[in-house]
């Protein structure tokens, strides 16, 4: 007899399902296959989620059928709107469809997580890991780059703001304030400067722009904020198999400042990623440490390169030790 997590969507409009090994935790006394998921969800914000149920014959035909719902504290979660959730055989649909709000952060400095556990007859028959923490508010600078005739991006900052704190870095409990925004016209750069910007390596591109608004602005490089220049062109370079390879930006990982390209359509997405860089995420290829993403299981994870991103890992999460 075990319960199991089918779907769930959110109200933040992402879905967290755990894909890969390092997001579960191991749940023995069920099966051993049994895999906890895990539920993060931002304060005051609910999350749906779907459940499968394999119910002992006894059980079905059983009038007193009573499954207990609850958190391993209280005070922190509701679940379909109760602190403690009962089904019984009257109310057995409910099941397939539990919603849990988050109603306030579980700690502010362990940041803990806490188990949801389903009992049926007393036994443990499911588990879901959950995890609410206060944001961490991080500062971005956006600098604006007129680099050639057509002149600065039209990025809408309000639009991007909300995307990055309504549909993506806040599920990594990340909230984003755009510090000011400057613009800078580098259209005077001399030769050398130019062939570093349009045609150098990734670091020289960066470089460039970095040394340049170093000049007018000698705070440049602050750990606590991230200096983001945003260039109103493509950078296309040859991959590996020297193909035509678009780049959506650079961003040096752990260190504060990065450049965004024109790329497609997806600059709130291709931002996500860049700032992923910069709280110290890696790619699927050259992860190291303990928030790597394996190669080939990473589909929709914003370090990944699909466009339809959408998502994080458990272990990426920031907030988390
Ligand atoms: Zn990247």
């Amino acid at each position: 007899m075990a319960l199991s997590v089918h779907s769930g969507s959110f109200d933040d409009e992402y879905e967290k399902h755990s894909k890969i090994k390092q997001d579960y935790g191991v749940l023995d006394s069920i099966t051993p296959e049994y895999r906890i998921p895990v539920l993060a969800i931002n304060k005051g914000k609910t999350g749906k989620v779907k459940l499968n149920i394999k119910l002992s014959s006894k059980a079905k035909k059983d009038k007193n059928l009573k499954i207990i719902f609850e958190a391993s504290e209280k005070e922190k979660i509701e679940i379909n709107n109760k602190e403690e959730f009962i089904v019984s055989t009257s109310n057995i649909k409910d099941i397939e469809n539990l919603s849990i709000k988050a109603i306030n952060y579980i700690k502010n400095s362990e940041l803990d997580n806490i188990y949801i556990t389903a009992k049926l007859y007393g036994k443990t028959i499911g588990k879901l890991k959950y995890y609410c923490a206060e944001p961490v508010t991080k500062e971005v600078k956006l600098v604006f780059v007129k680099s050639d005739s057509k002149g600065y991006r039209e990025i809408d900052e309000t639009s991007l703001l909300n995307y990055l704190n309504t549909k993506s870095l806040n599920q990594l409990f990340v909230k984003i304030e755009f510090l000011k925004t400057e613009k800078i016209d580098v259209t005077g750069f001399n030769e050398t400067q130019k062939n570093k910007l349009f045609s150098g390596s990734t670091n020289e591109r960066f470089y460039v722009l970095a040394r340049h608004y170093n000049n007018l602005e000698s705070n440049f490089l602050e750990k606590e904020n991230d200096t983001f220049f945003i260039i109103n062109f493509e950078y296309k370079r040859k991959n590996k198999e020297g193909e035509d390879e678009e780049v959506g930006g650079i961003h040096r990982t752990g260190e504060s400042g990065g450049v965004l390209f024109v790329y497609k359509d997806d600059y709130d997405e291709a931002t996500a990623h860049e700032l992923g860089h910069w709280i110290g995420l890696e790619h699927p290829k050259n992860d190291v440490g303990h928030r790597k993403i394996p190669e080939y299981k990473s589909q929709n994870n914003f370090m990944d390169y699909e466009i339809k991103r959408k998502s994080w890992f458990w272990h990426q999460l920031i907030n988390k030790n």
